[in-house]
């Protein structure tokens, strides 16, 4: 099998009890595989008393807010006593991420985690990809090849436009004109439709006289629709309290964080990278599932809030004198693991369309932040 990955996937390294975030900390259920679950059956040695089963699935229950099997140094006990052939899939493999077609397999690693995020951030405004090849078996599942051909000419056309030269809001108000664009076209249609704008959007000037065209709302606009997303954003459910924290002072002090922006620009011009490699990161990971009958606007109007609220942020820690390289990884990897590793992002993609505070017009007013 053929995969395809950010040139940097196989040098992934799990920092262990050096991690300042242990994801087997994070509060969420961890699934356990069925082969995993019966094994530790079989060495009825207590594993399975911390496991729940719900629906034929099972999950280690996490027990004072962290997984029962994490040791005082913050190493897997499991993996440590009976050997790493022994955890679970999930366990093995997290952070990574995958998606199967055919004879092709897409992977990569999740903003969720802090070695990652790093990686990515690191790799500003040159990410790159690669291919090598697998002894695993070819997947079963279908797909409509001309289509993910399509998804994945346009994917490579966004990402490009990422790390090229328009400004990080002209790059926003890109994705949310194609995600608007892509709507137009019928699902039957859907590959020629991706065919044509790839054309349309491989012309970077034509992009910046596209997004140019959207017009300079006022700074009071601005300020309303930062508001409004804000509001959103503070509404949905969060596991851990750093989040919504950063969200409720982002609030209070906007128009202090807006006024500051350049101030930022100036003072960190290497944080812009860093934000398009977040973009890059989304487009990458969630474009490719318009080639299952995902829609593409939700996703890539994800990707520009998730760009937008860590700029927010980095901003609001830039006038407080905290800002850094790795308070930045920490913004990102929580934004990832709140919004993004949880139900608020399904809730999201439903939202977009039946919210009115996350309008295309709202999400194209905070991209000028
Ligand atoms: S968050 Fe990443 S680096 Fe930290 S323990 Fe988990 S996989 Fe390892």
């Amino acid at each position: 099998m053929k995969v395809h990955a950010p040139s940097f996937f196989k040098d992934f390294r799990c920092t262990g009890s050096a991690c300042g975030d242990n994801c087997c900390r994070m509060g969420w259920d961890i699934e356990i595989d069925d082969d995993t679950y019966n094994y530790y059956k079989s060495l009825d040695c207590g594993l399975c008393e911390h496991i729940t089963s719900e629906d034929g699935e099972h999950y280690i229950k996490q027990e004072n807010g962290q997984c029962p099997f994490l040791n005082e140094k913050g190493l897997c006990s499991v993996l440590l006593e009976h050997g790493a052939e022994s955890i679970s899939e999930i366990c093995d493999q997290h952070p990574r991420f995958y998606q199967w077609f055919g004879g092709y397999k897409e992977a990569g690693t999740g903003l969720c985690c802090e070695e990652s995020a790093r990686q990515w951030l690191e790799s500003a405004g040159n990410v790159r990809f690669c291919e090598f090849d697998t002894d695993e078996e070819d997947d079963d599942l279908k797909f409509d090849v001309e289509l993910l051909g399509a998804v994945i000419k346009a994917r490579e056309v966004l990402i490009g436009l990422l790390q090229g030269g328009l400004s990080l809001s002209q790059k926003m108000k890109a994705l949310l004109i194609f995600g608007l664009n892509a709507q137009e076209f019928e699902y039957d249609d859907a590959a020629n439709g991706f065919e044509a704008l790839a054309g349309e959007f491989a012309d970077c000037e034509r992009v910046a006289a596209l997004v140019n065209g959207l017009g300079a709302p006022s700074r009071d606009d601005i300020v309303s629709a930062c508001r409004q997303v804000l509001d959103y954003l503070a509404g949905l459910d969060y596991m851990k309290q750093m989040l919504p924290d950063a969200i409720e002072q982002i609030r209070g002090r906007l128009g202090e964080i807006i006024g500051a922006a350049k101030g930022f620009d100036e003072a960190f011009p290497e944080a812009e990278g860093q934000l398009c490699a977040v973009a890059v990161y989304n487009v990458y990971r969630y474009f490719t599932e318009c080639a299952r009958g995902g829609e593409a606007l939700p996703r890539l109007a994800m990707c520009a809030l998730n760009v937008w609220f860590i700029r927010l942020w980095d901003i609001m820690m830039f006038v407080d004198g905290k800002f850094t390289f790795t308070a930045q990884i920490a913004a990102v990897k929580e934004f990832s693991k709140e919004v993004e590793y949880s139900d608020n992002v399904d809730a999201f993609y439903e939202d977009v369309y039946t919210d009115g505070r996350l309008c295309a017009d709202n999400l194209a007013k905070i991209a000028e932040v």
